[in-house]
Protein backbone atom coordinates (compact mmCIF):
# COMPACT_ATOMS: atom_id res chain seq x y z
CA UNK A 1 0.00 0.00 0.00
CA UNK A 2 0.91 3.78 -0.57
CA UNK A 3 4.44 4.19 -2.45
CA UNK A 4 7.93 4.12 -1.76
CA UNK A 5 9.01 7.15 -0.11
CA UNK A 6 12.60 9.38 -1.09
CA UNK A 7 14.95 6.66 1.22
CA UNK A 8 14.22 3.64 -1.42
CA UNK A 9 15.42 4.86 -4.08
CA UNK A 10 18.60 5.64 -2.87
CA UNK A 11 19.29 2.37 -1.93
CA UNK A 12 18.30 1.02 -5.54
CA UNK A 13 20.15 3.84 -7.52
CA UNK A 14 23.58 3.13 -5.63
CA UNK A 15 23.37 -0.45 -5.39
CA UNK A 16 22.89 -0.58 -9.26
CA UNK A 17 26.01 1.09 -9.48
CA UNK A 18 28.47 0.33 -6.91
CA UNK A 19 27.10 -2.67 -5.47
CA UNK A 20 25.24 -4.32 -2.70
CA UNK A 21 27.99 -2.97 0.15
CA UNK A 22 29.26 0.35 -0.46
CA UNK A 23 32.73 1.32 0.90
CA UNK A 24 31.91 4.48 1.45
CA UNK A 25 28.67 6.92 1.53
CA UNK A 26 28.70 10.53 2.26
CA UNK A 27 26.27 12.96 2.79
CA UNK A 28 24.85 15.98 4.92
CA UNK A 29 24.77 16.06 8.68
CA UNK A 30 21.03 16.26 8.52
CA UNK A 31 20.89 12.58 6.40
CA UNK A 32 21.92 10.84 9.83
CA UNK A 33 18.59 10.39 10.54
CA UNK A 34 15.61 8.81 9.44
CA UNK A 35 17.39 8.98 5.70
CA UNK A 36 20.80 6.64 6.29
CA UNK A 37 18.90 4.84 8.67
CA UNK A 38 16.27 3.94 7.05
CA UNK A 39 18.85 3.27 3.38
CA UNK A 40 20.55 0.53 6.24
CA UNK A 41 17.53 -0.94 6.78
CA UNK A 42 15.65 -1.41 3.74
CA UNK A 43 19.29 -2.55 2.09
CA UNK A 44 20.48 -5.08 4.38
CA UNK A 45 17.02 -6.60 5.14
CA UNK A 46 17.45 -6.92 1.57
CA UNK A 47 20.40 -8.31 0.89
CA UNK A 48 21.47 -9.60 4.50
CA UNK A 49 25.33 -7.70 3.82
CA UNK A 50 26.76 -4.93 5.33
CA UNK A 51 25.17 -1.82 3.05
CA UNK A 52 28.06 0.63 3.68
CA UNK A 53 31.79 0.33 5.69
CA UNK A 54 32.20 4.24 6.28
CA UNK A 55 29.95 6.61 6.32
CA UNK A 56 31.16 10.23 6.17
CA UNK A 57 28.83 12.95 7.53
CA UNK A 58 29.40 16.94 6.39
CA UNK A 59 28.66 19.01 9.08
CA UNK A 60 26.06 22.03 7.16
CA UNK A 61 28.08 25.28 5.91
CA UNK A 62 26.84 28.49 7.54
CA UNK A 63 27.28 31.80 5.79
CA UNK A 64 28.69 34.31 7.97
CA UNK A 65 28.18 32.55 10.90
CA UNK A 66 24.02 31.83 9.78
CA UNK A 67 22.27 28.91 8.17
CA UNK A 68 22.01 29.02 4.33
CA UNK A 69 18.62 30.41 3.13
CA UNK A 70 17.13 31.82 0.09
CA UNK A 71 14.72 33.61 1.90
CA UNK A 72 18.34 35.57 3.44
CA UNK A 73 19.78 36.40 1.24
CA UNK A 74 22.75 34.78 2.01
CA UNK A 75 22.46 31.89 -0.64
CA UNK A 76 25.48 31.09 -3.12
CA UNK A 77 25.55 29.54 -6.46
CA UNK A 78 28.74 28.35 -8.02
CA UNK A 79 27.97 30.73 -10.81
CA UNK A 80 27.53 33.62 -8.09
CA UNK A 81 30.66 32.95 -7.07
CA UNK A 82 32.49 32.77 -10.39
CA UNK A 83 30.87 36.38 -11.26
CA UNK A 84 32.99 37.69 -7.74
CA UNK A 85 35.77 36.17 -9.62
CA UNK A 86 36.28 32.85 -7.55
CA UNK A 87 36.55 29.85 -9.72
CA UNK A 88 35.25 26.77 -8.28
CA UNK A 89 38.04 25.13 -8.00
CA UNK A 90 38.65 27.94 -5.20
CA UNK A 91 35.64 26.66 -3.48
CA UNK A 92 36.64 23.23 -3.51
CA UNK A 93 40.00 24.46 -1.30
CA UNK A 94 37.89 25.97 0.82
CA UNK A 95 35.81 23.01 1.35
CA UNK A 96 38.63 20.75 1.65
CA UNK A 97 40.55 22.81 3.83
CA UNK A 98 38.40 22.67 6.40
CA UNK A 99 37.70 19.48 8.21
CA UNK A 100 34.49 17.54 7.43
CA UNK A 101 33.43 16.96 11.11
CA UNK A 102 33.76 20.90 11.48
CA UNK A 103 31.46 23.63 11.48
CA UNK A 104 32.18 25.12 8.17
CA UNK A 105 31.82 29.13 8.14
CA UNK A 106 31.75 30.54 4.58
CA UNK A 107 32.97 34.39 4.51
CA UNK A 108 34.15 35.99 1.17
CA UNK A 109 37.00 36.75 3.25
CA UNK A 110 37.99 33.17 3.84
CA UNK A 111 37.57 32.20 0.22
CA UNK A 112 40.01 35.25 -0.69
CA UNK A 113 42.29 33.58 1.24
CA UNK A 114 41.60 30.07 -0.21
CA UNK A 115 42.40 31.46 -3.32
CA UNK A 116 46.19 32.91 -2.41
CA UNK A 117 46.61 29.63 -0.81
CA UNK A 118 45.76 27.69 -4.12
CA UNK A 119 47.27 30.52 -6.25
CA UNK A 120 50.52 29.76 -3.98
CA UNK A 121 50.76 26.49 -4.73
CA UNK A 122 50.21 26.85 -8.93
CA UNK A 123 53.21 29.51 -8.58
CA UNK A 124 55.35 26.95 -7.07
CA UNK A 125 54.01 23.97 -9.59
CA UNK A 126 54.90 26.83 -12.28
CA UNK A 127 58.27 27.10 -10.53
CA UNK A 128 59.25 23.81 -10.51
CA UNK A 129 58.08 23.25 -14.43
CA UNK A 130 60.73 26.10 -15.02
CA UNK A 131 63.36 24.47 -13.33
CA UNK A 132 66.56 23.66 -15.69
CA UNK A 133 69.28 23.36 -13.50
CA UNK A 134 71.74 20.03 -14.64
CA UNK A 135 72.76 18.59 -11.71
CA UNK A 136 72.71 15.60 -9.49
CA UNK A 137 69.43 15.38 -7.22
CA UNK A 138 69.90 16.63 -3.81
CA UNK A 139 69.72 14.42 -0.52
CA UNK A 140 67.66 17.44 1.22
CA UNK A 141 64.83 17.52 -1.60
CA UNK A 142 64.42 13.92 -1.71
CA UNK A 143 64.07 13.58 2.53
CA UNK A 144 61.45 16.73 2.12
CA UNK A 145 59.40 14.87 -0.25
CA UNK A 146 59.49 11.83 1.85
CA UNK A 147 58.81 12.89 4.68
CA UNK A 148 55.83 15.09 3.46
CA UNK A 149 54.66 11.54 1.70
CA UNK A 150 54.54 10.36 5.26
CA UNK A 151 52.47 13.02 6.77
CA UNK A 152 50.65 13.60 4.07
CA UNK A 153 49.34 9.94 4.33
CA UNK A 154 49.37 9.81 8.08
CA UNK A 155 46.48 12.67 7.69
CA UNK A 156 44.32 11.35 5.36
CA UNK A 157 44.35 7.76 7.27
CA UNK A 158 43.51 9.37 10.34
CA UNK A 159 39.79 10.52 9.73
CA UNK A 160 40.27 12.51 6.51
CA UNK A 161 42.27 14.92 8.09
CA UNK A 162 43.01 16.92 4.60
CA UNK A 163 43.52 20.44 6.45
CA UNK A 164 46.19 18.63 8.45
CA UNK A 165 47.65 17.19 4.99
CA UNK A 166 47.31 20.43 3.18
CA UNK A 167 49.02 21.69 6.03
CA UNK A 168 52.33 19.48 5.02
CA UNK A 169 52.05 20.43 1.17
CA UNK A 170 52.45 23.92 1.85
CA UNK A 171 55.04 23.22 4.33
CA UNK A 172 57.22 21.60 1.89
CA UNK A 173 56.16 24.17 -0.29
CA UNK A 174 58.01 26.55 2.03
CA UNK A 175 61.25 24.27 2.20
CA UNK A 176 61.84 23.50 -1.66
CA UNK A 177 61.11 27.35 -2.36
CA UNK A 178 64.05 27.93 0.12
CA UNK A 179 66.36 25.49 -1.31
CA UNK A 180 65.23 26.91 -5.35
CA UNK A 181 65.87 30.29 -3.81
CA UNK A 182 69.39 29.67 -3.01
CA UNK A 183 69.79 27.61 -6.67
CA UNK A 184 70.31 24.53 -5.55
CA UNK A 185 67.25 22.90 -6.88
CA UNK A 186 67.60 20.93 -9.74
CA UNK A 187 65.98 19.73 -12.57
CA UNK A 188 65.45 16.08 -11.45
CA UNK A 189 64.60 17.27 -8.15
CA UNK A 190 61.92 19.40 -9.41
CA UNK A 191 60.64 16.63 -12.11
CA UNK A 192 60.37 14.56 -8.57
CA UNK A 193 58.56 17.24 -7.07
CA UNK A 194 55.83 17.42 -9.76
CA UNK A 195 55.52 14.06 -9.78
CA UNK A 196 54.90 13.85 -5.89
CA UNK A 197 52.09 17.00 -6.91
CA UNK A 198 50.42 15.04 -9.29
CA UNK A 199 50.13 11.76 -6.77
CA UNK A 200 48.76 13.95 -4.10
CA UNK A 201 46.10 15.52 -5.84
CA UNK A 202 44.68 12.10 -7.72
CA UNK A 203 42.74 12.58 -4.05
CA UNK A 204 42.85 16.90 -3.91
CA UNK A 205 42.01 17.26 -7.10
CA UNK A 206 43.16 20.71 -7.16
CA UNK A 207 46.05 21.22 -9.79
CA UNK A 208 43.55 22.18 -12.74
CA UNK A 209 43.15 25.77 -11.11
CA UNK A 210 44.05 28.43 -13.50
CA UNK A 211 43.91 31.94 -12.00
CA UNK A 212 42.43 34.50 -14.45
CA UNK A 213 44.79 37.13 -15.45
CA UNK A 214 42.24 39.36 -16.59
CA UNK A 215 39.04 40.86 -14.11
CA UNK A 216 35.64 41.08 -14.80
CA UNK A 217 34.40 44.33 -14.68
CA UNK A 218 30.51 43.99 -13.86
CA UNK A 219 29.36 46.89 -14.84
CA UNK A 220 31.29 46.36 -18.40
CA UNK A 221 29.72 43.79 -18.78
CA UNK A 222 26.17 44.84 -17.91
CA UNK A 223 26.51 48.16 -20.45
CA UNK A 224 27.73 45.61 -22.92
CA UNK A 225 24.84 43.72 -22.49
CA UNK A 226 22.08 46.80 -22.64
CA UNK A 227 23.81 47.94 -26.27
CA UNK A 228 23.37 44.43 -27.44
CA UNK A 229 19.54 44.09 -26.72
CA UNK A 230 19.18 47.78 -27.89
CA UNK A 231 21.06 46.58 -31.01
CA UNK A 232 18.66 43.54 -31.32
CA UNK A 233 15.88 45.87 -30.69
CA UNK A 234 16.65 47.90 -33.76
CA UNK A 235 17.27 44.45 -35.61
CA UNK A 236 20.97 45.62 -35.95
CA UNK A 237 22.41 41.83 -35.87
CA UNK A 238 25.78 42.45 -36.82
CA UNK A 239 26.66 44.84 -34.12
CA UNK A 240 24.85 42.45 -31.44
CA UNK A 241 26.94 39.43 -32.64
CA UNK A 242 29.95 41.80 -32.53
CA UNK A 243 29.57 42.60 -29.17
CA UNK A 244 28.14 39.15 -28.11
CA UNK A 245 31.61 38.25 -29.38
CA UNK A 246 33.90 40.95 -27.04
CA UNK A 247 31.77 39.28 -24.37
CA UNK A 248 33.14 36.22 -24.93
CA UNK A 249 36.67 37.57 -25.49
CA UNK A 250 36.60 39.05 -21.81
CA UNK A 251 35.14 35.14 -20.44
CA UNK A 252 31.70 35.97 -20.52
CA UNK A 253 29.13 33.88 -21.83
CA UNK A 254 25.58 34.99 -22.45
CA UNK A 255 22.12 33.38 -22.52
CA UNK A 256 18.90 35.12 -23.85
CA UNK A 257 15.72 34.23 -21.79
CA UNK A 258 12.34 35.26 -22.54
CA UNK A 259 12.62 38.30 -19.53
CA UNK A 260 16.38 39.33 -19.71
CA UNK A 261 19.98 38.09 -20.69
CA UNK A 262 21.48 36.31 -18.50
CA UNK A 263 25.34 36.20 -17.93
CA UNK A 264 28.16 33.67 -16.67
CA UNK A 265 31.99 33.63 -16.55
CA UNK A 266 33.25 30.91 -18.97
ZN1 LIG B 1 20.18 9.15 -0.04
Amino acid sequence: RGYPGWHIECSAMSMKYLGETLDIHTGGEDHLFPHHEDEIAQSEGATGKPFVNFWVHKKHILVNGEKMAKSKGNFYTIPDLEKREYAPLVYRFFILSNHYRSQTNFTFEKMDEAKNQLNRLIEFKERLEKITKDKDESEDVKKVLKETHKNFEKYINDDLNIPKALDEIFEMIKKINKIADADNLTKKDSQKALNFLKKFDEVLAILDYKPRKTKIDENEVKKLIAERNKARKEKNFKQADEIRQKLLDMGIEIKDTDKDTEWKVK
